[in-house]
């Protein structure tokens, strides 16, 4: 998969997306990495990128002109274009998937206090990684690919990896434990030492439900499969 970025700073996407899994992924060639600098297209000898808002008010808006030349430089036929806002659709496990799939992916990642509006009916899609805001639409295009890139076949070693984890069923994930059984006075629970597949599928679906209920609420309402609540195992 191809995935480019138009940004002022590359190196707020090239570098954390050069470390683990991801930067694996960039190596092994599941995962190409571009950049395209909005800067690069000025024509004056300052590269100004970004004005004053008309009508007034603080901070520097982007200017529509940069980011389009940067973005027609990557755009091809088949691209899939996302404009970063706190304004659009909030991301999701499900969007990831459905990003994963795609063969050009082309991220626009404003600044300051954003960019010119006039660029909005070029993106396909207006993503949102939460309701907060951040400096650049930079940390949101590493969460956003990281999500993606973990999901494309074959960057992880073991893909049902991705099969059971949070979100997927619309469910938290059951927690993990790990050697030694026994660490500083606190045990892990007797279902995951008990070999038992069918009382341990059972424990971990119990404590996805209870978790989903308790910390999201939202998602355990949404969630139509019945719960198969686990045996308790004498501890
Ligand atoms: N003035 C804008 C507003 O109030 O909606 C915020 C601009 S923000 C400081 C600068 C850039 O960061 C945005 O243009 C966007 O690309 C990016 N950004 C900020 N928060 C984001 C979020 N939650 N999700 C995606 N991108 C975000």
């Amino acid at each position: 998969m191809r995935v480019d970025a138009v940004t002022l700073f590359p190196g707020m996407i090239d570098v954390p997306l050069s470390e683990s899994i991801v930067g694996r992924a960039r190596q092994e060639g599941f995962l190409e990495l571009g950049f395209s600098n909005p800067r690069d297209f000025t024509e004056d000898r300052r590269r100004t990128v970004d004005d004053k808002p008309y009508g007034g008010g603080t901070g520097m808006v982007m200017m529509a002109e940069p980011v389009y030349r940067a973005l027609k430089k990557v755009r091809k036929k088949d691209s899939y274009v996302i404009l970063l806002t706190p304004k659009g659709r909030r991301f999701d496990q499900k969007l990831a998937r459905t990003l994963a799939k795609k063969k050009h992916l082309v991220f626009i990642c404003g600044h300051y206090e954003g960019i010119d509006e006039r660029i909005t009916p070029l993106a396909d899609l207006e993503l949102s990684i939460g309701d907060y805001v951040l400096t650049g639409g930079e940390p949101a295009a590493v969460t956003v690919i990281d999500a993606m890139t973990r999901l494309i076949p074959g960057v992880l070693r073991k893909e049902d990896a991705t099969v059971n984890e949070t979100f997927t069923e619309g469910l938290m994930e059951a927690p993990h434990y790990t050697r030694p059984a026994v660490w500083r006075g606190k045990k892990v629970p007797a279902e995951l030492l008990s070999g038992n597949h069918g009382l341990i599928a059972g424990w971990r679906r119990a404590q996805s439900e209870a978790l989903t209920g308790k910390t999201r609420p939202e998602l355990a309402r949404g969630k139509r499969t019945p719960v198969r609540r686990a045996k308790a195992v004498k501890k």
